[in-house]
């Protein structure tokens, strides 16, 4: 069915394992990060059997479609006030920053009966959440302390996410002295202290990784086999995991520039064009709705991707050696960004492969 995501499954499970013994090589727990598939269970089971200690995800609406598997699972964006009831009863451990929500989320745990973990999230200056002021942090954990169905697991930080600010040693070692302040304070050690994200997985590479830091978060190093600080891809790590396979709807020879006055296009955007004289053009039928304004890149390096609207992608095929006709495949390696969008269309056919060729 067209069109389609193929999703390899033995090549994340792969993936997986690779990351957790790289990391277990440095006394760190890895949680998969589930929402680049907007926790699919299936895919969510194959990364599973790679050996990861948690499940991650941003939304609960995707910790829900992952229950029936057998571990912890962290709710990754800070909780909503309007929503603690369900975190305390589908999230094992969630992050958050703000001292009201996690005064909420007590009396939620307290009226199920239960204690709800956390993890306090410290800013240390991508400028998303976390904790900023060394003062306000003390006043938290003196406050939290007093809380009987709260339990205070770890802190973390998030990096590289909206400032691009990258981890160092430096900026973790922050992270760690402020563990130390809050082990002081607490009279005992913390459980966890989790160092971010995919683009801290180069450190472990580098062997560079602060040896207080025992908990990772990582969905693109696994999903991806890409490593998003500096782009580069994994050694040994499978990068084509997801693919997006289209269907030609239509080709046909025509100019490359439009014909009559140019006004806005389908998204009201007014669009400029480069005369390459005559071109053979393609249709695929996927689109916009599907895969957003993110990048897909296509296997036939010979082809070249002109653009789209809501359910149509264009292509120049000029130069392709393979003589395409309506009703082929054309096959696509994804961004992040694209598998996201294409895995949250439900117009997309979701194709899972066992093996790994
Ligand atoms: C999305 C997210 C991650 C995973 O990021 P990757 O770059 O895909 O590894 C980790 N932590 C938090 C808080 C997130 O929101």
């Amino acid at each position: 069915m067209n069109p389609r995501i193929d999703i390899n499954l033995a090549k994340l499970k792969y993936n997986s394992n690779l990351i957790v013994e790289k990391a277990n090589r440095f006394s760190i727990d890895v949680a998969a990060v589930t929402k680049g598939f907007c926790g699919n269970p299936v895919i969510a089971e194959a990364i599973a059997e790679g050996g990861v200690k948690y499940l991650a995800d941003s939304r609960l609406e995707n910790l829900l479609k992952m229950q029936h598997i057998k571990l912890e699972k962290i709710l990754l964006r800070l909780p909503m006030l309007s929503q603690v009831k369900e975190v305390v009863k589908y999230a094992d451990i969630s992050l958050n920053s703000e001292l009201e929500t996690i005064v909420a989320l007590n009396e939620a745990a307290k009226e199920q009966n239960k204690t709800h973990k956390i993890i306090l999230m410290l800013d240390l200056g991508d400028l998303r959440e976390g904790i900023f002021d060394e003062k306000e942090l003390d006043a938290v954990i003196k406050y939290l302390l007093k809380l009987n169905n709260i339990d205070l697991v770890g802190i973390g930080t998030n990096l590289t996410c909206f400032g691009g600010v990258i981890p160092t040693k430096e900026n973790l070692g922050e992270l760690i002295n402020s563990a130390k302040r809050v082990e002081e304070t607490m009279g005992k050690p913390l459980d966890i202290i989790s160092g971010g994200n995919s683009s801290s997985f180069y450190l472990i590479n580098n062997s560079e990784i602060p040896p207080e830091v025992n908990h990772l978060r990582f969905g693109e190093a696994i999903l991806l086999g890409t490593e998003s600080t500096y782009g580069r891809d994994i050694p040994e790590a499978y990068q084509d995991t997801f693919k997006l396979v289209a269907e030609i709807i239509e080709i046909k020879t025509k100019p490359s520039v439009p014909i009559g006055e140019i006004g806005r296009d389908a998204f009201g955007n007014v669009p400029t064009f480069e005369d390459k004289g005559l071109m053979k053009r393609a249709i695929l039928a996927v689109g916009k709705q599907d895969i957003s304004t993110h990048t897909i890149i296509p296997c036939d390096k010979e082809a070249e991707v002109l653009g789209g609207s809501s359910d149509h992608l264009l292509m120049d095929l000029t130069h392709c050696k393979k003589d395409y006709r309506v009703g082929d495949e054309m096959i696509f390696n994804l961004t992040y960004g694209s598998m996201l969008a294409l895995m949250t269309s439900e117009y997309v056919h979701k194709n899972y492969i066992n093996s790994i060729e």
